[in-house]
């Protein structure tokens, strides 16, 4: 299959860039993951919405990837088609909007929004996502998350029409958007307000500085492993638990933040499955709470 594709692919977008049999482990914070059958990089949002288009008109349906920063890729890898959006990152300021493409990075639009003196956006800085990464599951921290700031959302539907949604049409809530499995993101207007230069950079580096000090940002990993239950706190949970420093292969509950599973090297989807599981029956035994992963298991 891929062989045909590919070529079709080269036909159609020359300029396509697209791997074979590359290692998603490449492609993921984690750094785990199989081969790709196919991996595909559109460099603008636009050879996005076409690549979208053609692989709709040839019966494939693609997985999509921003940055990887928050999936479990397999070990086994992915048959068919990934497409990677991290180059489509055309970036514009309009009026006190930014308008961005799905694979802007969120530090680097924090930058952009700051050098601009816009305000809003300091607590994406940090957060080693892409703005479709983010808008799909709401990324947040600091008190901020991308519902405060999505003014609207231009996507692809499941039948590939183009549409473009405000903010408030979302269903943003905590680590959750409406959006399904078969809805591309292909760029986002976000509404900031004007600040002073100066502030927005020293909030940026305090940011910057608290991740520092309470993540293991050393280590490989996918940030929060699970989502803040409805009492309390995931990484509380998991240390009194007593499951910091728990390991399963080359999988373990980090020692500085236990809400962190952390890559020590060589750990496969397995053994992060497995750890993910471990942690979950023990926290259910100990505390009587359920936790739900927050990273996705592809
Ligand atoms: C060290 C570290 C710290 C982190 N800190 C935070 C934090 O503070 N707050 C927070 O919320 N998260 C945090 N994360 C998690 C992660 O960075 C965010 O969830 C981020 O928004 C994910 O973006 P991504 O581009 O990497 O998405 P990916 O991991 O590539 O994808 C996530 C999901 O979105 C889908 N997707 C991606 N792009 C598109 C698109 N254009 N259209 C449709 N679907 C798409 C994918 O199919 C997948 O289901 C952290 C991760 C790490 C490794």
């Amino acid at each position: 299959m891929a062989e045909a594709l590919l070529r079709e692919l080269r036909r159609v977008l020359p300029a396509l860039e697209a791997r074979e049999g590359e290692p998603l482990r490449n492609y993921t914070s984690f750094g785990i993951g199989g081969p790709a059958e196919l991996l595909l990089l559109p460099s603008s949002g636009e050879e996005l919405a076409s690549l979208c288009a053609l692989l709709r008109s040839l019966g494939v349906k693609p997985l999509l990837l921003g940055n990887g920063s928050n999936v479990l890729a397999p070990d086994e890898g992915v048959k068919g088609a990934v497409i990677v959006t991290r180059r489509a990152q055309e970036t514009a300021r309009q009026g006190e909007k930014l308008v961005a493409a799905c694979g802007a990075g969120l530090t680097k639009l924090a930058s952009f929004a700051a050098e601009e003196g816009l305000t809003g956006l300091e607590f994406a800085y940090g957060i080693p996502g892409t703005l479709g990464g983010a808008l799909i599951m709401n990324a947040g921290a600091y008190g901020g998350e991308m519902k405060d700031v999505t003014a609207a959302v231009t996507y692809l539907d499941g039948e590939l029409r183009q549409r473009t949604a405000a903010g408030e049409a979302l269903d943003f809530r905590y680590r959750h958007s409406r959006f399904g499995p078969e809805d591309v993101i292909l760029r986002a207007e976000l509404q900031l307000r004007a600040g002073d230069r100066e502030a927005i950079r020293a909030r940026c580096r305090e940011l910057t500085e608290k991740r520092k000090a309470s993540q293991p940002l050393e280590w490989p990993s996918a940030g929060s492993a699970f989502k803040r239950p409805r009492d309390g706190y995931a990484a509380a949970l998991i240390d009194q638990a007593g499951l910091k420093g728990y390991a399963v292969g080359g999988a373990q509950v980090s020692e500085k933040h236990a809400g962190f599973v952390v890559n020590r090297g060589g750990a496969t989807a397995s053994d992060v499955k497995k750890l993910l599981e471990d942690v979950q029956k023990t926290v259910l035994d100990r505390s009587g709470v359920l936790l739900e992963p927050e990273i996705k298991i592809l």
